[in-house]
């Protein structure tokens, strides 16, 4: 039996909006697939062909030593950073607004590639007589406001190795973080607004760097006003630094492979890992990705709506979209914030032109009714993109319907924290799509659906999703464990590297990722995918958002327990949870049937708002939850999710 819902693959593909594809950079299949043969042929001559769209200062000799799983890549290539994401842009982009940012309480700022500049010289400066050194790291933990970008680029300028916290996490968590990658010098701020609360962050970045002996220095920009803590000769104000601080400052050169950051992955699947990636491969394929993917052009407003805490913010917030001189929008609030069409407020006031969310923000605009999306003129938007999780066939559609009216391609992009870019992906002009699939891989890309063994998996099966061979902007490590990086990601499938997610190629070679290997659900000998489940719940008129997990049943070997959040105005009645089931049976299958639907107001989820199977998979296992919740976005879902199951259990 084929593992995936064979209607879904069975629908016709839809061709990029004509408009579109008129102006694209690729402009159809065949184009692209010359691209990709070329890429396949000579993956290294290609790549180097890719090294010209940044500026060295040294050109590279080589473009990859490879000794497996360790990986080198434009050897010998000299570059800054932050020089190309500024200084190449001084003689032509001077006066472009690189950042229009909008805080949650309605205060704004517009900042030219020229301030930027000026921004971060001063800011490197900072750095510098803080006694930060090239290679010394720089945990920043901030709000999405201006400073938190001129925080990254002033590392990379100087050669400091940023670790970005994302500001929602707490401070145990930020301290783990701290001591794992060895910071020297935190920077924050005395809070942050969300949903119209202060979120104090000094208070919990002091309570960190107690825990933290490395920490010798703390920068703290003042956005909140609130009155914080102090502690002299360690704590600065930013603006204080900031106005003493030269205007001037180099961009030296650093090695390619000179290490720009550590991140830690969001940990969906366990523990976070220390991701390291640097320089030259890094910013050549982040580059190179975002003009090709989002068909970006002189005059695009450009608006991801990630935060810089996660890897979709560094790549397509921060590197890749000021390495082309791109206008971006950054946004530092909630989206429900003060009501739910902020985003649509915002996007009608810069005129946003290209839109990159989460799939997991897509599916909550659809729980909250297209009544906030009507109120505003969208027709600016010309491109759309999704990350983060597979986006059900059923929110793909909306999106493409009411958001982007028919006429702005979408871009689902498969990627993870450790790939650095996006690797599968259509191109806007040239891929026909499928609601749900990520389509095809990138040129230069060796994406395979495999089996442990490494062998190729038919097209319809379920395999493992690998990649073949080494790219640009793969990470390095797992910083101070190399062991792990090789047990992790090199071994698993041998002389691939593994990602952990189960995928399946159907017969135009377009991959469906599935999710994560660990969640594939075995019932009566069926392997089951959960987002094949999940796609079947959301079909359904009344569910906005599923996730399913299993528990172990005696006679099928695993049961099916979904979890639902309702659509706006909708209640859960027996009658519903019965139409609910037979639905999913009527999709996929008396097979996927599920054991039980529960309700539940929210989802777990990461602060990177992915949905946290592995704590549902408890709860359904166990009636509780004893894992790691320190990734956890709201850790009160968890306590009404087991109040229900009370209470279901008194029906
Ligand atoms: P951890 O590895 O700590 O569990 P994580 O994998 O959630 O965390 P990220 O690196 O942010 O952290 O997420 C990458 C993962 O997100 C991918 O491996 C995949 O499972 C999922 N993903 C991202 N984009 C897509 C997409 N377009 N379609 C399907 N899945 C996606
Ligand atoms: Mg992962």
């Amino acid at each position: 039996m084929a593992d995936f819902d064979p209607q879904i693959l069975n629908e016709p593909r839809i061709a990029p909006p004509e408009e579109f594809q008129k102006r694209a950079r690729v402009r159809s299949l065949e184009e692209y697939q010359e691209q990709y043969d070329r890429a396949a042929a000579d993956p290294e001559g290609f790549w180097l062909e890719k090294a010209d769209l940044v500026e060295w200062f040294t050109r590279p000799v080589k473009t990859l030593e490879w000794d497996e799983p360790f990986a080198k890549w434009f050897v010998g290539g000299k570059l800054n950073v932050s020089y190309n994401c500024l200084d190449r842009h001084l003689t032509h982009r001077a006066n472009k607004p690189a950042l229009l940012w909008e805080g949650e309480d309605g205060k704004t700022a517009e900042i030219t590639y020229a301030e930027l500049h000026g921004l971060v010289c001063r800011f490197a400066n900072v750095l510098l007589s803080l006694d930060v050194k090239a290679g010394d790291c720089v945990a920043i933990y901030m709000p999405m406001i201006p400073e938190l970008l001129v925080a990254l680029l002033a590392c990379a300028r100087i050669g400091a190795v940023h670790n970005v916290v994302f500001g929602g996490f707490s401070a145990p968590a930020l301290a783990d973080r701290i001591n794992d990658a060895g910071a020297k010098v935190l920077v924050t701020a005395d809070g942050g607004y969300r949903r119209g609360r202060i979120v104090p962050l000094k208070e919990a970045a002091d309570a960190a760097a107690e825990k933290c002996p490395t920490i010798k220095k703390v920068v703290v920009v003042r956005r909140t006003g609130a009155e914080v803590a102090w502690k002299a000769g360690r704590d600065f104000w930013w603006e204080d630094v900031m106005n003493t601080a030269a205007r001037e400052c180099a961009a030296v050169p650093f090695d390619s492979e000179h290490p720009l950051f550590i991140l830690y992955t969001s940990g969906t699947t366990g523990k976070p890992k220390g991701v390291l990636h640097t320089c030259g491969g890094y910013l050549v394929q982040t580059t190179w990705s975002t003009q090709l993917i989002f068909d970006l052009r002189e005059d695009d407003v450009y608006w991801c709506t990630a935060d810089i805490g996660w890897v979709t913010g560094h790549s397509y917030v921060a590197y890749g979209p000021l390495s082309n001189g791109a206008t971006l929008v950054m946004y530092e609030g909630a989206p429900d914030f003060p009501q739910r069409d902020r985003f649509w407020q915002i996007v009608e006031k810069y005129k946003v032109s290209i839109l990159y969310t989460s799939a997991t923000a897509v599916r909550a605009w659809v729980q909250w009714g297209r009544e906030w999306i009507d109120k505003h003129d969208l027709t600016s938007l010309r491109l759309l993109g999704t990350v983060g999780e597979p986006i059900n066939p059923a929110a793909w559609k909306w999106y493409f319907q009411v958001i982007g009216r028919g006429m702005c391609p979408i871009v689902d992009t498969w990627w993870q924290t450790e790939t650095g870019s996006i690797m599968i992906s259509p191109l806007p002009g040239a891929t026909p799509t499928k609601p749900g699939s990520a389509t095809l891989p990138l040129p230069g890309i060796a994406a395979k659906v495999v089996t442990l063994e490494g062998l190729p998996v038919k097209p319809g099966e379920t395999g493992y999703l690998v990649i073949e061979r080494p790219w640009p902007s793969m990470l390095r490590t797992i910083y101070g464990d190399d062991e792990r990086y090789r047990r992790d990601y090199w071994s698993r499938v041998p002389g691939k590297y593994f990602t952990g997610d189960a995928a399946q190629c159907d017969a135009n070679g377009y991959f469906w990722v599935l999710g994560r290997v660990d969640d594939v659900i075995k019932v009566a000998g069926h392997r089951l995918s959960t987002m094949e489940i999940e796609s079947a719940l959301v079909s359904h008129p009344s569910v906005a958002e599923a996730a399913c997990v299993s528990r172990p049943d005696e006679i099928k070997g695993e049961a099916i327990v979904a979890f639902v959040t309702l659509r706006a105005g909708q209640e859960m009645s027996g009658a519903l949870r019965i139409s609910i089931s037979d639905h999913v049976a009527t999709v996929i299958g008396a097979i996927a049937r599920p054991a039980e639907v529960r309700v539940a107001d929210l989802l777990p989820k990461t602060r990177s708002g992915k949905i946290m199977r592995r704590l549902l998979r408890e709860l359904a296992q166990k009636g509780g939850i004893s894992g790691d919740t320190t990734t956890l976005e709201d850790i009160s879902v968890i306590e009404k999710l087991s109040h229900y199951k009370a209470a279901a259990d008194d029906e």
